[in-house]
């Protein structure tokens, strides 16, 4: 299987060693030529997400991979790549005209970013995950999922009652690091 990493900013290289521990072969997406090489699956790692949603448009890599998941690409996202993913972006101390753009919008959820605080939001819990349990779980200045849009979400880990993994078509979002863990 061969994964393409989205590698502009953030913890590319720990989501890439996460997959190739899996046995995938991995590449580094940075510019557009990078696409040519075709991928079965597309990672979106941790980071800044205002970073990096501005770097993908930057360097014109937004709307090719955004037509990628539309069309149905496998991809697997956490936390910044997560609020790229997110139909809403839920930010109640903004005014209206200042709200955050959304990104990609491909995946029916809203997200509030940093939403544990943002120096002291760093913690890891064990819970039951996708039918594991005592599974660790690392959250870093973490978004919370505030609501699910489609009831198709499949929700497979909760914190507080709230939503922290999910899955839709073609997509596994997770608001912690599943690749600084156990295999997810
Ligand atoms: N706080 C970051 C953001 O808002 C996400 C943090 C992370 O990816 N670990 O984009």
């Amino acid at each position: 299987m061969k994964v393409g990493v989205l590698s502009v900013q953030g913890a590319f290289a720990e989501m890439a060693a996460h997959w190739r521990a899996q046995g995938a072969e991995t590449f580094e997406i940075r510019q557009l030529s990078d696409l040519d090489r075709g991928m079965d699956l597309l990672a979106l790692p941790g980071g800044e997400s205002t970073v990096q949603g501005k770097l993908l448009k930057d360097l014109g890599l937004f709307d090719p991979l955004k037509a990628k998941i539309d069309g149905g690409l496998p991809v697997y996202a956490t936390c910044a790549g997560l609020i790229l993913l997110a139909e809403k972006i839920d930010d109640p101390g903004r005014r209206d005209d200042t709200r955050p753009e959304k990104w990609f919008g491909a995946l029916p959820v809203a997200v509030r970013r940093n939403a544990y605080g943002r120096q002291l939001g760093s913690f890891t819990m064990r819970g039951d995950f996708d039918g594991k349990h005592d599974f660790p779980m690392t959250f870093i200045r973490a978004p919370a999922i505030t609501d699910v849009l489609s009831p198709d979400v499949e929700v497979l880990s909760t914190f507080d009652g709230a939503p922290t993994a999910v899955r839709w078509r073609n997509i596994t979002g997770f608001t912690w690091h599943p690749e600084l863990n156990a295999m997810a």
